[in-house]
């Protein structure tokens, strides 16, 4: 038995998009010895688990999530280990390790002041801004091995980065916990880019809430905002309760009690015009999870382009 007793929450209240039905079994370990007694209980039990950080990259069904939900927004401790190593548990905020990093005058994460997710959610996703990316810092990562049982150290020749991508699979490997490795750096200049990032993102971010980036870009020259932009999407496109952002064409906002639905397929929209005008795939970057009606299903098969 865990010490931590499960919660019936909304997945609403748990995404930056604010959508998301019931969480079956909910859990919010307080620490890592609570952590790992749900997942080795879970593991027992053979139910479905989900991973959840932030929720600033993930578009929950509003039919909800069944099974085991682990929330992991109270593992965010910070410790300092060397001169330029620190320690976080995985559901530091990633506002919280950038300042984490300023405070030691260290260089390499300021691109994270401004990315609502968690350390996990960033490995997991090889989260990046301002030219620098995860994968960059990330020196160690412990994750409980949902197969095995087993708490495994991965370096970073295990975690196959590339572009918003590691080979991490949420559905077996849970990050506990990871050390990141940041370069000596001047104060002064590491607050002046930390503060000019936050101002670009006050004027270029919807206020609404969304998700980020719904998709990839198709490539540097053409990014999927502009894309949209050129398309005449920003603002004008809309599905049930949410639309393109006016403010930036890869955004999609949720203005009116918007569902899961309504997200996938105003993204299908998108992806289909920017196939159809210039020849070009874009994939998600955003992931759906929970319980998928069959529309849902087949919207999701057609924007990965999975069987
Ligand atoms: C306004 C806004 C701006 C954004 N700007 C950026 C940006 O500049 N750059 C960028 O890269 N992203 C950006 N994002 C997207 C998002 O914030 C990042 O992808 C972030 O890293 C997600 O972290 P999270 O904790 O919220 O992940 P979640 O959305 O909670 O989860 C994402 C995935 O990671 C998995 N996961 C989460 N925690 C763990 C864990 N401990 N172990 C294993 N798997 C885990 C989940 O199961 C899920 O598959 C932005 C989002 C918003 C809303």
């Amino acid at each position: 038995m865990s010490a931590c007793t499960p919660q019936a929450l909304m997945g609403a209240n748990f995404t930056t998009y604010r959508i998301g039905g019931p969480l079956e079994e909910a859990y919010q370990p307080a620490g890592e010895a609570e952590m790992i007694a749900v997942l080795q209980e879970t593991r027992r039990s053979g139910k479905k688990l989900t991973v959840l950080g932030w929720g600033g990259n993930s578009i929950i069904a509003s039919r909800g999530i069944s099974g085991v939900t682990v929330i992991t927004r109270k593992l965010d401790w910070v410790e300092p280990k060397f001169l330029t190593r620190i320690a976080f548990g995985a559901g530091v905020h990633l506002a919280k390790s950038a300042s984490a990093a300023l405070k030691q005058s260290l260089t390499g994460g300021e691109y994270m002041i401004g990315i609502p997710g968690t350390i996990g959610g960033a490995i997991r996703m090889n989260a990046g801004a301002l030219g620098q990316e995860t994968a960059e810092v990330v020196r160690s990562v412990n994750l409980f091995n949902l197969q095995t049982g087993e708490v495994e150290t991965w370096l970073p020749e295990q975690l196959g980065f590339s572009y918003r991508k590691s080979s991490i699979d949420p559905q077996r490997h849970i990050i506990l916990s990871a050390e990141l490795e940041f370069q000596p750096g001047d104060a002064a200049k590491i607050s002046e880019m930390m503060e000019q990032s936050v101002a670009f993102r006050k004027t270029h971010h919807p206020k609404e809430p969304n998700g980020g980036s719904v998709f990839k870009n198709p490539s540097k020259e053409m990014p999927a905002g502009r894309l949209m932009e050129e398309l005449g999407a920003k603002g004008v496109w809309r599905e049930g309760g949410v639309m393109v952002s006016p403010l930036h064409g890869n955004f999609i906002v949720n203005v009116d009690n918007g569902t899961s639905t309504d997200v996938l397929k105003l993204m299908l929209r998108m992806k289909r015009a920017i196939h159809e005008h210039y020849g070009l795939d874009a994939h998600p970057e955003n992931l759906f999870l929970g319980d998928a009606t069959e529309e849902e299903i087949a919207l999701w098969r057609e924007l990965t382009g999975s069987q």
